[in-house]
């Protein structure tokens, strides 16, 4: 495995392969866990070659704090990454992607910006869509790789490849959870033990959301998911919304055919937690 941490030297080791070649590409902000390492594990079987790149951008972050506090644990990650057979890592720093000018570009997504963490979290995804841009650049992936557990972000990079009319297949990877439902996340690690034990109540409240979705109209679900937080100790609700799967818009009626999803965002303390479930 070689790790990489200039932009030059890894499109040298790019531009050494044979044309025709396949690169599977799976961009990361590192502290990495087995939900980052199914879709690793996905790339590595269906591409000649894959890269891993561990940045935590800092475009896309709306709160300082949230941005100091990511978990940085890159000896360990780049530990797991061996043992699995990852062929090349690439380590930026914000000076080698940004030089100077640490600013996202502006981006239009057709109104899938401006839904659920987009509301919560401005310029959020302009951020997200100047790096994800920025490194397929310069790693020119066949296949790139991104999780359903950002649902969102996963709509909206599609939108990105057509938009832009970039020559990368973009592949979306399903949630991998803990045993006990809590979708895993880098930020898991920031629990407290009461807070971590208290997390499941988001999967578990999804999965009854689903269960009522098929009984009832997107409102009533939405009220009652509403109540079952209200006077949750520890957890405090941010938003629940059940979307058209395409355009993100809340749900008002239901059309045969089309596919929706309940999205939530929690808060554990200043821990933010986001989960989704397709209905
Ligand atoms: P992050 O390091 O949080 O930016 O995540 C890097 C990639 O891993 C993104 O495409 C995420 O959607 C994906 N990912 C993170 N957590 C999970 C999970 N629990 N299951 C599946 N994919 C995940």
């Amino acid at each position: 495995m070689n790790v990489y941490s200039e932009i030059t030297s890894l499109k040298k080791r790019i531009k050494s392969f044979n044309k025709g070649i396949t690169i599977g590409f799976v961009p990361t902000m590192g502290a990495l866990h087995q939900g980052h390492l199914s879709l690793i594990k996905k790339a590595i079987k269906e591409n000649d070659v894959v890269v891993v790149s561990i940045f935590v951008n800092p475009t896309q972050f709306d709160k300082k704090e949230d941005l100091e506090n990511y978990p940085n644990t890159l000896d360990n990650d780049l530990l797991l990454l061996k043992a699995i057979n990852c062929d090349i890592v690439f380590t930026p720093n914000a000076k080698e992607i940004y030089g100077k000018n640490e600013v996202s570009e502006d981006f239009n997504f057709d109104g899938l910006e401006f839904q659920m963490e987009g509301k919560f979290r401005k310029g959020h995804f302009n951020g997200v869509a100047t790096i994800v841009k920025r490194l397929f650049e310069i790693v020119t992936p066949t296949n790139a790789y991104f999780g359903e557990k950002d649902f969102q972000q996963l709509q909206i990079i599609k939108k990105l490849v057509v938009k832009q009319n970039l020559n990368v297949t973009i592949i979306g990877c399903e949630i991998f959870r803990e045993s006990d439902g809590l979708a895993m996340s880098s930020r898991n690690v920031r629990l407290s033990k009461t807070q971590r034990s208290a997390a499941p109540f988001i999967y578990k409240t999804l999965l009854k959301a689903k269960k009522i979705f098929g009984t009832k109209n997107a409102d009533k679900v939405m009220n009652w998911v509403e109540n079952e937080f209200k006077n949750h100790p520890i957890l405090k609700l941010e938003y629940f919304e059940i979307a058209d799967e395409k355009t993100l818009k809340p749900t008002k009626k239901v059309i045969s055919g089309e596919k929706y999803r309940a999205f939530i965002a929690v808060f554990a303390g200043e821990i933010r937690l986001i989960d989704n479930i397709s209905l």
